[in-house]
């Protein structure tokens, strides 16, 4: 029987909420997925980066950001001085959309208990909001101002940048997103 209690996936740990996730079919996508993705990075990082969804790059690997916006992201990280310790990427829901619509509020709702999970486990003093989706996850309907920190309960800071697929053909925000980065290194450094 799959196990869906955030506490119950953060006591069995990784391997578990792997496995979970393999054999989930708690929502539509399941039924067009090709690989599942899961994670990438360190297991104790200081920030975690959270996506949207696995585009067609990643549903073809299981890799998360691993075609042109995993690109920008590389670049995003090298710029912020992160070492590979640092950091940890996941995404919002680890099943891609067909032809990568945005995901829907029942599908985040249904994934919801793998990526607290995961953020309960690799324990981040930031998460990295990349973009609207993942946002939706953390802040119940609430929107977040881009780049301004808002801490959580004591445990960890959200900040809200852009999707690194969303310079891909918007270069000036590039500059953008590296002021907002500028702006809040104090958060991990
Ligand atoms: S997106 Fe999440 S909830 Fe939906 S089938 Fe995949 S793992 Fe399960």
């Amino acid at each position: 029987m799959a196990i869906r209690s955030v506490s119950e996936l953060v006591e069995q740990g990784f391997k578990v909420i792997e496995k979970e996730i393999m054999g989930c079919t708690d929502c539509q996508l399941h039924e067009t997925v090709t690989n599942r993705v899961i994670s990438k990075g360190s297991t104790s990082p200081k920030v975690v980066f959270v996506g949207e969804a696995p585009g067609k790059n990643e549903d073809e690997s299981g890799i998360p950001f691993c075609g042109r916006a995993g690109k920008n992201l590389d670049g995003m990280i090298e710029y912020m001085g992160l070492s590979v310790d640092d950091y940890a990427v996941i995404n919002t829901i680890k099943c891609r959309p067909p032809k990568n619509r945005n995901p829907l509020k029942c599908e985040i709702n249904a994934c919801k208990p793998f990526l607290q999970a995961q953020i309960e486990l690799l324990g981040p003093k930031v998460i990295i909001l990349l973009g609207n989706t993942a946002e939706k996850a953390f802040c119940n309907g609430e929107k977040l101002d881009w780049g301004v920190p808002r801490p959580v309960d004591g445990k960890y800071t959200l900040l809200k940048i852009y999707h690194p697929a969303a310079l891909i053909y918007q270069r000036s925000r590039i500059e953008e997103q590296n002021s907002l980065i500028d702006n809040n290194r104090h958060l991990w450094e």
